[in-house]
């Protein structure tokens, strides 16, 4: 494994030297050989457990810790930073392409302000399952190589094993690694910071000055409108949007309180911390634009000396969020119904049938999916929409199915389902079906010959699921 490292030169501070603390006992739990390939990493089935532990003892790699602030739940903390994660680097793919990976649940880092550093072993499978499935559902995430049992007891509610996972991600660059340098004054190392996203990640912005930094800012708009649009696609609640939570490449990341809706409802909330429904299914595209505003903020003193002339040049761009929510949305909804193009009373047939599912609590992917399969004449039509299906059959054609198919998964990962292969590993250490799962969730468009049970929602609905950050 070649490994580069990208962060050290934007500031001190920005990316501190910092090694992983080794474990006791590491054990393999889970490889990505798929991820491994594509990354084209040759790392020998011997030293996996040892690496992806962070168990390295050499100098080889140069592990550091990012620094990075974040609001939190509308609150900013000017110092968060890697607390619980070491960056080994970034290796080369084929293709050129630069993947940052990062140990998680390595130990104590400069960044840790008290905590242990540590990540028990239900939130490491966790995020394995959930970044895998939203790969499967075509959807830009964070990837996991491996878990690795630590072979120790972290000290949760109640003790759990330990583990360490590996991320994969096209770059750590967050909204709130911006803000770190901007509360520091920082106009070098902001400069340096953009200059290193756009390298990779958007290397079409050519432009200098002013332009290139309205480029950027533009850049991460559309691609974050991009992904909350394929969340509310398959019905993903991320939970936890905090603004270091939001990397400017558009890939999702953090899966700690992260679930999936069942029953349709615009106020769906699992996270256990999110009182105020702050981040409820609905709320994402709001919160999104919030966190666009705030990175616009940190670019203020690279936009021009005069604050009020650079606040008139930014403020356009995340104005104009919502118009371009609302298109991508109304397309993303033409395509789950099926429509080509755009006609007059699409948006009644959309609005009319989400207050349908709502209404009659129905399940979100299931309906879709019915919808779906019913133009092929596999499956009936749900009899609460029986009446509203008259119009909208005769707003399909021929190229319906197709396009519905595209937009409307079969499988998503069940909370309920998740949950009930996590508890396996954390009462023995290992799952059954985790394999297969994991298969399956690589085709969430296609039927397969998998238990029936994992396409249905849970017979509660979810109703006292709560989820936890991942701590
Ligand atoms: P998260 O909820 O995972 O986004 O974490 C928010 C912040 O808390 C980040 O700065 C983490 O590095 C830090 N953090 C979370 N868990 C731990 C832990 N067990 N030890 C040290 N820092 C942690
Ligand atoms: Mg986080």
């Amino acid at each position: 494994m070649k490994l580069v490292a990208r962060y050290t030169q934007i500031a001190d501070d920005f990316a501190v030297a910092d090694q992983p603390s080794a474990v006791i006992a590491p054990n393999l739990l889970l490889w990505n050989d798929t991820l491994a390939k594509q990354l084209d990493l040759e790392v020998a089935t011997s030293e996996r457990a040892v690496i992806f532990s962070g168990n390295l003892n050499n100098s080889d790699v140069a592990a550091v810790a990012l620094g990075y602030s974040g609001h939190q739940f509308g609150h900013f903390s000017p110092r968060l930073g890697d607390g619980r994660a070491h960056l080994l680097g970034a290796v080369t793919d084929q293709q050129q392409q630069l993947w940052d990976i990062q140990l998680k649940g390595s130990g104590a880092t400069p960044f840790s302000r008290g905590g242990d550093g540590r990540c028990a072993i239900g939130p490491a499978v966790r995020e394995y399952i959930m970044s895998e499935a939203m790969h499967g559902l075509g959807i830009s995430t964070t990837r996991c190589l491996a878990v690795v049992a630590s072979g120790e007891t972290v000290y949760r509610q109640p003790p759990q094993q330990g583990a360490i996972v590996t991320r994969v991600a096209s770059s750590h660059i967050r909204v709130g690694s911006f803000q770190y340098l901007a509360a520091q004054g920082d106009v070098t190392g902001l400069k340096a910071l953009v200059d290193l996203a756009i390298e990779r990640h958007y290397p079409e912005i050519k432009s200098t000055d002013s332009v290139r930094y309205l480029a950027f800012l533009s850049a991460v708009i559309e691609k974050q409108v991009t992904l909350i649009v394929s969340w509310m696609r398959v019905g993903f609640i991320h939970g936890v949007m905090n603004t270091d939570n939001t990397l400017v490449s558009g890939e999702t990341i953090d899966y700690g309180p992260c679930a999936m809706m069942n029953q349709f409802d615009f106020d769906t909330v699992f996270s256990s911390i999110d009182r105020q429904g702050r981040y409820t299914f609905g709320n994402q595209p709001n919160i999104a634009n919030w966190n666009c505003a705030r990175l616009a903020e940190s670019l203020i003193p690279l936009i021009s000396d005069d604050e009020e002339q650079a606040v008139e040049l930014l403020s356009p761009l995340i104005n104009g969020f919502a118009e371009q929510f609302h298109q991508a949305f109304t397309q993303m909804w033409a395509k789950k119904l099926g429509f080509d193009g755009h006609q007059d009373g699409d948006a009644e047939l959309v609005s009319e049938l989400l207050t349908l599912l709502k209404t009659h609590q129905l399940d979100y992917t299931n309906t879709f999916d019915s919808l779906t399969e019913s133009l092929l004449g596999q499956v009936a039509i749900p009899s609460d929409l029986t009446d509203w299906s008259i119009n909208w059959l005769a707003r399909t054609n021929t190229q319906s199915y197709q396009l519905m198919r595209e937009a409307n998964p079969r499988m998503i990962p069940r909370n309920h389902i998740v949950e009930s292969i996590i508890q396996e590993y954390e009462s023995t250490g290992e799952s059954s079906m985790l394999d297969e799962y994991l298969t399956a969730l690589k085709s969430p468009y296609q039927l397969l010959a998998s238990p029936a049970f994992w396409y249905s929602p849970p017979v509660d609905g979810d109703t006292n699921y709560q989820t936890f950050c991942g701590t």
